[in-house]
């Protein structure tokens, strides 16, 4: 045989391949390429299918059934897509390829024989098509004819009514789609679920994960309301949780299918994933973002404490929702009568349609709000008419979470009881962003809120402010991100991150000779920073890692054990007693310098006197930096650093930044990190306050650059009161520089105008 084989096994597979594999086969073998777990596979290719169309005559009868279809009348719709399929079903494949299924199957069963057969359409899973569920996947397969039977059902189901609808309304020719089949050995999953390794609607970096009991299909096809679990992955930790009730999973029968059956009612509501699953969980989810390069929409399942990654593509593009403004009476406005999950956002108004099951579409018109217990993908056509879509089952990744996004709908999902409270033709508001639904006409109504708030979180702004609103980065793939906010730079870029993802430390990198390893992934981290912002300053922070953070990493048997690392040996004082591990980090400054990036700033943290600064400059022109010529500043954390702050100016700092998180904790004495305080750390706590106008006012004076870039600085009544004292710039978290900026630029217009009314000579 010549050109692209039957079989490809997921070891020869490559993300390049799609258009012999199709999106899933071709993800599934680069995700076994970059090592996450995945089940092993086979994939009978589309070349394979092809050949077969070829080779039973079937190519012409197809196309002719869908030649000249109009997809928008149901019936004939319906007819077509059952006769192509009935042409696939009956067909008899050649023996040739019957063999070649028969000896893969054999090969992959040495390990288990209990298989899914899913299809991977060469058009579905690209990024800007979520063509989710639209073709089929058969699982709990057992046995070489069952399997046969099941290539067949996935091949058949590219002529699915839904899918030739889909097709047409997307603009993809049916000749140029073809489908592959992945068969994968099936895992009993315990546990399952979905994972999108950003959030999906504000692209934050927060890793959304949902999961329940059982096989995922109950997640993905919305049978249950699965707990929602929110890790942040630049606070490395679980920020919130959604335990819901779940009553049913979806399990094998034994009889090779599954079955739907109850959960026992002590599972119902316990919490599916421990703390650990979701943080190991959310790790695949950032290996894969990051060999991807875009937030990724996952599936995955744990038998025992063994995770396995059955899927990962790129998360769909969300769209701004249509503005929706209904014509209706307004009822009892601005009452909440049902509250859910908000996955699409936006505001829709008008009467409900509830559908029990597809045969109800008919009756949807366009403006309705659909009202069901969960879409499938029969549905897409009545929910492209409506303007708003609530379910009562489901989560943020969910069927009509996924298209209503994509359909720029507004949406509500999980709601548990839409459909038993609601009544036909009784007119509501859905407000998608918050997940509520209000009875009749709200006064907000507004068009595209939800867009309007995803927009002005990371739309360029044309703002002007005086104070430059930078924004602070720590994982350089969130670096385009935090570009497209139109933030006026960098004003703290942790490396911390970037060094503790290698897993090595810096000493280990120093004691096997293997310094320029280290040296081209700091600068690899850093150029991305740097490249998302031409022209604009990137202030990069020296290492400050705490020794309990190195511990775990290789090289880190020699770390100390400190009873309190935070006042430990870290930040500039730990460079500066170990200049191998500092030079690194200069030369890795250097070349960058000396490839052209004059935009790049150092800044050091926890400097207490400046004679660490003057030393930490010394280090760098003895590594040939022209220091005078180069932007090297310093974190004000510790009030020594502010008490000393002329001393530092004189010393030549070109810029210093408040690292609030630390100033607020050694000037009160709250750990940041120790809940049992946490009521007591007080950012503005007038000891913090008057440290902070003192330097404001010293470095004013003394024409240096003074920023902010702790949490602090993103946080609207603290930013009017540093602009309000005089701050050049603050430095503010991705998701918060909308608000800032505003804040910002009220607050200086307001001291222009009190200013200006003042009585003259006041
Ligand atoms: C700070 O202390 O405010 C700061 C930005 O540094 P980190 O949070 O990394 O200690
Ligand atoms: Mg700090």
């Amino acid at each position: 045989m010549t050109g692209v084989p039957d079989i490809l096994w997921l070891e020869e597979i490559r993300k390049e391949d799609i258009p012999s594999v199709g999106g899933k086969g071709a993800s599934l073998g680069e995700m076994a390429s970059i090592g996450l777990p995945v089940p092993p596979a086979f994939v009978v290719t589309s070349q394979a299918f092809r050949r077969f169309l070829i080779r039973t005559g079937l190519e012409e009868p197809l196309y002719s059934i869908l030649e000249s279809l109009d997809v928008d009348d149901n019936d004939a719709l319906e007819s077509a897509a059952k006769k192509a399929k009935d042409l696939i079903h009956e067909a008899k494949m050649p023996d040739d390829l019957k063999s070649e299924i028969r000896i893969a199957y054999e090969k992959l069963s040495r390990t288990g024989d209990i298989v899914a057969a899913r299809s991977s359409a060469t058009a579905e899973d690209l990024p800007d098509a979520s063509f989710a569920g639209q073709q089929e996947t058969v699982l709990n397969i057992k046995g070489i004819d069952n399997l046969l039977k099941a290539v067949q059902v996935c091949w058949a189901s590219l002529y699915g009514a839904r899918a030739i609808y889909y097709r047409v309304k997307q603009g993809f020719d049916h000749h140029s789609v073809n489908i592959a089949v992945v068969v994968q050995q099936l895992i009993p999953s315990e546990k399952a679920g979905v994972m999108f390794t950003s959030h999906p609607v504000t692209g934050e970096s927060l890793s959304i994960i949902e999961g329940s009991w059982g096989l995922g299909e109950s997640v993905v096809s919305g049978t249950v309301s699965p707990d929602n679990y929110v890790f942040d992955r630049r606070l490395e930790r679980i920020t919130d949780r959604l335990i819901s009730l779940k009553n049913v999973e979806i399990v094998a029968d034994g009889n090779y299918g599954t079955i739907t059956r109850e959960v026992e009612k002590s599972r119902q509501e316990q919490q599916v994933l421990s703390d650990d699953e979701v943080r190991r969980l959310a790790t695949y989810g950032i290996v894969s973002e990051e060999h991807y390069g875009v937030p990724q929409d996952m599936e995955w399942g744990i038998v025992g404490d063994k995770i396995y990654i059955l899927q990962s593509r790129p998360v769909t593009t969300i769209k701004g929702p249509a503005a929706v403004k209904k014509d209706t009476k307004a009822g009892s406005a601005e009452t909440v009568i049902l509250q859910g999950q908000g996955a699409s956002p936006g505001i829709a108004c008008g009467p409900v349609i509830i559908v029990d099951d597809v045969r109800d579409i008919g009756k949807v018109k366009e403006g309705d709000i659909m009202v069901t217990r969960m879409t499938n993908p029969d549905m897409v056509p009545a929910m492209r008419k409506v303007a708003g879509i609530v379910t009562d089952e489901g989560g943020m990744t969910c069927h009509a979470a996924i298209v209503s996004r994509e359909l720029g709908t507004p949406a509500v999902v999980g709601t548990r009881k839409a459909t038993q409270v609601l009544t036909d033709g009784q007119v509501i508001s859905v407000d998608g962003e918050k997940g509520l639904i209000y009875d009749g006409v709200i006064a907000q109504a507004a068009p595209e809120p939800g867009a309007a708030q995803v927009q002005a979180s990371f739309a360029p702004s044309k703002i002007i402010t005086a104070t430059s609103v930078k924004v602070n980065v720590s994982m350089p793939e969130a670096a385009g991100r935090a570009a497209a906010t139109g933030a006026d730079g960098v004003g703290l870029l942790r490396i911390e991150h970037l060094i503790l993802g290698l897993n090595k430390t810096p000493e280990w990198y120093i004691r096997n000779q293997r310094e320029e390893d280290f040296i081209s992934e700091l600068m690899g981290g850093i150029k991305v920073v740097l490249d998302a912002f031409p022209g604009k300053p990137v202030w990069v922070r020296t290492l400050d890692a705490p020794t309990d953070e190195f511990r775990n990493m290789q090289g880190g048997e020699t770390e100390p054990i400190e009873h309190n690392p935070m006042l430990g040996w870290r930040g500039i004082r730990r460079d500066l007693q170990r200049p191998a591990q500092f030079k690194l980090q200069i030369d890795t400054f250097k070349r960058l310098w000396d490839l052209g990036y004059d935009n790049l700033g150092i800044m050091f943290p926890m400097v207490s006197h400046p004679r660490e600064f003057i030393q930490a400059k010394e280090l760098f022109r003895q590594a040939g930096v022209d220091v005078e010529n180069v932007d090297l500043g310093v974190m004000i954390e510790i009030p020594a650093s502010v008490v000393l702050i002329e001393d530092f100016i004189k010393a030549g700092i070109k810029f210093a930044s408040f690292g609030t998180n630390d100033l607020i904790q050694y000037t009160i004495a709250i750990d940041r990190n120790n809940e049992n305080v946490t009521d007591m750390y007080w950012p503005r706590h007038p000891a913090v306050l008057a440290l902070i106008d003192h330097a404001i006012q010293a470095c004013r004076k003394g024409g240096v650059e003074i920023s902010i870039c702790g949490q602090a600085g993103s946080d609207p009544d603290m930013v009017t009161w540093l602009v309000e004292h005089g701050i050049t710039s603050v430095s503010s978290n991705i998701d918060a520089i909308a608000k800032i900026r505003e804040t910002v630029a009220r607050t200086e217009q307001r001291i222009i105008l009190d200013a200006a009314r003042r009585p003259y000579g006041c």
